[in-house]
């Protein structure tokens, strides 16, 4: 019994259908997947489809984007009802406000010169959400950067000419979605946003889990969180962000992964929410 509870689809920015990532995990010999796609649930549909499909059981879920302290912190999501009127509502505010960024982002660069639309841009799309990305590929096919590095680095970078901030969405409020939505809120890959400092005020805000095995994360960081679990009374989590790619930035299927007492636990953690949220 073993389970990745992280990875994503072409629902978002992962290279595989979620029919393919759950062939995949069961190939890998998973028994249980996490579907966490980055602030969409369009992709769970098919993974639990798929799911009953292969025998491989499927733990439908989110990665929500938020800001802290200028970092981008990352609210995982798991047995929400994903269907739930105000997740949804909440993932197209998202969605909007993203997608306004961008044409923000586009009109800047027009104003400084640069030929592009926002068609373009949308044709760099493949199934994620419109982002920085999709422009400096538009800007690297229109000869104007040598790659999207420097498109980065000279236009789109914070600081930058045609950098406009994203909406900020608060942690807190992630957690508080997922809570409403039945769902159990956990702090993904802390290693990796610096999040520490945060841990304490989003478990007054109902933070219930923490992602503790993470590719990132070395002996120290996955000793420390496990502590932190344990005095906080959170579920530990953990799983590889599998996103159909593996290079140095990108982990395999299965890399990390939780057994049957973890997943147990992130179960019970699931009830026992709903539960509270029939009785209000
Ligand atoms: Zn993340
Ligand atoms: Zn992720």
């Amino acid at each position: 019994m073993a389970a990745d509870l992280h990875t994503h689809t072409t629902a978002s920015d992962g290279r595989l259908s979620p029919d393919e990532l759950i062939r995949l995990a069961r190939a890998r010999g998973l028994t249980a997947i996490g579907v966490t796609d980055h602030d969409t649930v369009a992709g769970l549909d098919e993974a639990l489809a798929a799911g009953k499909c292969y025998g491989v059981t499927v733990v439908p879920g989110v990665e929500l984007s938020t800001e802290w302290e200028d970092r981008e912190i990352h609210i995982l999501g798991y047995y929400l009802e994903w269907q739930e009127e105000n997740l949804l509502a909440f993932l197209e505010t998202m969605r909007r406000a993203r997608y306004r960024r961008i044409t923000r982002m586009v009109s800047r660069l027009r104003e400084l010169g640069y030929d592009i639309t926002l068609g373009e841009v949308e044709g760099e799309v493949r199934g994620e959400a419109v982002g920085r990305p999709h422009i400096a590929a538009a800007l690297v096919r229109r000869g104007y950067a040598p790659s999207v590095e420097v498109a980065f680095k000279s236009l789109l970078a914070r600081g930058r000419p045609a950098y406009v901030p994203r909406a900020k969405v608060e942690p807190a409020r992630a957690v508080e979605v997922i809570l409403k939505a039945g769902g159990v809120p956990v702090l993904a890959h802390p290693g990796l946003s610096r999040a520490d400092a945060l841990i304490p005020a989003l478990v007054e805000s109902g933070l219930q889990g923490v992602e503790v095995y993470y590719p990132v994360h070395d002996a120290a960081a996955t000793g420390r969180y496990l502590e932190l679990a344990s005095r906080y009374e959170l579920v530990v989590t953990g799983g590889s962000d599998f996103h159909g790619i593996i290079d140095a930035g990108h982990a395999d299927l299965g890399t990390c992964r939780v057994g049957p007492v973890e997943l147990e636990y992130l179960l019970r953690r699931a009830e026992k929410i709903k539960a509270q949220a029939t009785k209000v």
